[in-house]
């Protein structure tokens, strides 16, 4: 077992929680990942926690049907808390501690995020679970989870995806994509390929906080990444 990394922030994207549904959260993939993510805890890793909101609203899509861009994203933002309650949920269902923060104070439905506050809870032995992104419209939690990596100090930022890493191109539609064991952030620019926002990837590349892209919906993948196994695509 590797030591590699003490804390990790785990960023997984609203619609991976959908599982096999249209929308909305399906509870035996929410419980998959709470099992997955106790078993790190178990192995003494500290872990925050970012969770997107597009499997049930994005601002962008309602700005199509007439929403308020900055309303739309506000809606978007409480996606993430629902999502992020639904996980903490699960994982005490397992056994696992955690404590929900929000970017936007909304007491007492969780705690209004601090770094030092989040930081408290994952030394605790708690996952420290960040919504709201970053609170603010116009950006992503992929943004979110970039910046509040950066701020608990994680060693690493992984991002829980379908796919097994980043390929040339997207592996779902062509068929001759390959795929890259590691990328540095520069070459994620000029490639042109699409694993997060440009301001998320500029943000981990401008503060050194490397990425590892894995496909966390196979059980035990999220342990294996933890061991220093080389299953996804590290970018640095
Ligand atoms: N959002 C926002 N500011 C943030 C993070 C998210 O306004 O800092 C809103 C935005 O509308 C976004 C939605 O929340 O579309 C859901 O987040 P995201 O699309 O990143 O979720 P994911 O694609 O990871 O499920």
């Amino acid at each position: 077992m590797s030591n590699q990394y003490k804390r990790i922030l785990l960023k997984l994207s609203g619609e991976s929680l959908m599982g096999e549904k249209q929308y909305g959260i399906d509870e035996k993939r929410v419980n998959e990942y709470a099992t997955q993510i106790k078993e790190i805890a178990e192995m003494g890793i500290e872990i925050g926690i970012v969770i997107g909101g597009g499997n049930i609203f994005r601002g962008l899509s309602g700005t199509t049907q007439g929403v308020d861009r900055v309303k739309g994203d506000q809606m978007g933002m409480l996606a993430t808390v629902i999502n992020s309650l639904a996980l903490s949920s699960a994982l005490e269902k397992v056994g696992q501690k955690a404590r929900v923060f929000t970017a936007i104070n909304m007491f007492p439905i969780g705690e209004h995020y601090s770094k030092w506050k989040a930081i408290e809870a994952m030394q605790r032995g708690e996952i420290a679970i960040i919504s709201c992104g970053t609170g603010n419209p116009f950006f992503t939690t992929d943004t979110g989870s970039a910046l509040r990596g950066i701020e608990i100090e994680a060693d690493v930022m992984l991002k829980g995806t379908r796919v097994d890493g980043i390929y040339t191109a997207d592996p779902e539609k062509d068929p001759t994509a390959v795929k890259f064991d590691k990328i540095s952030y520069d070459e994620i620019y000029t490639r042109g390929l699409k694993v997060m926002d440009l301001t998320a990837t500029t943000l981990c590349k401008e503060n050194h906080l490397p990425i590892i892209v894995f496909d966390m919906d196979t059980v035990g993948n999220l342990k294996k990444v933890m061991s220093g196994e080389n299953i996804g695509t590290l970018v640095y």
